[in-house]
């Protein structure tokens, strides 16, 4: 086998059908074995659990090619357990954590030729999910259910290097208090499109939750957490239960403390407080971090010292020091390289 005949370099964040997909069915009560498969079409009943009332959750994950050309992936057991959460809140059977990354891993194997070279800045996407594909028209949670894991090749996120974005504060809310702002939910997608399409129509790159309740605390972006540098260097996520917990941002902060010696708080942001810190930026598997150069709150803006050009260089050394443990230029934390070939 070799490497698929592809321009790595060209490659954006959209789907390219790769070989082979993995499939788990629950029915009569179990989670069966589970196979590879090269059909990467899905037929089921009109009447499904996931077309008629969106029971279905997902993750998101990467592999890549490390600098001494080994394929691996980061921290998949957390994406298990996530899924195992997420699941429970939605009435969806778990899929086990230790037979997620397991079956992760295969799916990367039988996917190999696609994982992008070393260098290339693009890594092959994972993708799980698992949705209700039984029919159900009163309302209550499905009998079957498929747990599938697909990849796709993507290129870097950011073509030419992270240049920092603009926000919006947002007049809509994403995630209502004990709702489920904090499980990686399509339908917590499904009502931010709205949004987004907005946003971009008016010239901004992401919407700003604020917290439902009062409107006065800082969430995270559609699909992003937030991380704040104060002007002393301190590292600041905020804290809510109706944030979806990244495994980026939970990195991110380990790195602050533990490689660089910052100090790190995990608590409650007032927006008020947004425009004393020195820099911000987003956090999520797709982007590891991009920065924000500028928030604009209903005509007012809040511009960042770290400006317009580049990352702030808190960030910067955070974002090089979490890319380079993924890319094994940097010793690893024991646990968080998972070494498939
Ligand atoms: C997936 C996701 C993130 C980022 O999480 P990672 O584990 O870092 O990829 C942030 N916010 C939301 C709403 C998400 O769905």
């Amino acid at each position: 086998m070799a490497k698929k005949d592809i321009d790595w370099s060209k490659l954006g964040f959209a789907y390219q059908q790769t070989d082979k997909r993995f499939v788990s069915n629950f029915k009569d009560g179990k989670w069966d074995e589970g196979v590879l498969t090269e059909d990467a079409n899905i037929v089921i009943s009109e009447c499904a659990g996931v077309l008629q009332y969106a029971q279905t959750v997902f993750e998101g994950l990467k592999a890549y090619t490390t600098v001494d050309g080994h394929i691996v992936t980061f921290r998949p057991d957390l994406n298990g357990e996530r899924l195992e959460q997420s699941a429970a809140r939605l009435e969806i059977p778990v899929y086990p954590k230790e037979k997620f990354v397991e079956a992760v891993v295969k799916t990367v194997e039988a996917n190999i030729d696609y994982v992008p070279p070393y260098g290339t800045g693009a890594t092959l996407y994972i993708r799980p999910f698992i949705f209700g594909s039984s029919p159900v028209i009163g309302v209550k949670p499905a009998e079957e259910y498929q747990f599938r894991i697909f990849t796709t090749p993507v290129g870097p996120y950011f073509k030419g290097g992270a240049k920092p974005i603009t926000i919006r504060v947002s007049d809509y809310d994403r995630a209502a208090p004990h709702g489920t702002g904090h499980i990686k939910a399509g339908l917590n997608y499904a009502m931010s499109l709205y949004q987004i399409v907005d946003a971009h129509n008016q010239g901004f790159d992401e919407n700003m939750y604020l917290d439902a309740a009062t409107r006065t605390k800082v969430e995270e972006t559609g699909g992003a957490n937030f991380l704040f540098i104060t002007k002393d260097g301190t590292v600041v996520t905020p804290k809510s239960d109706s944030i979806l917990p990244s495994i980026t941002r939970r990195s991110l902060m380990y790195v602050a403390e533990h490689y660089l010696g910052l100090k790190v708080e995990h608590r409650e942001v007032p927006f008020e407080e947004v425009k004393d810190f020195a820099e911000c930026g987003l956090c999520g598997t797709a982007a590891v971090i991009s920065p924000v150069g500028k928030i604009v709150d209903h005509g007012k803006e809040i511009c960042f010292p770290s400006g317009m050009d580049e990352m702030g260089p808190v960030i910067k050394k955070l974002y090089d020091t979490l890319t380079g443990i993924q890319m094994g230029r940097i010793e690893a934390p024991e646990g968080w390289i998972k070494v498939i070939k």
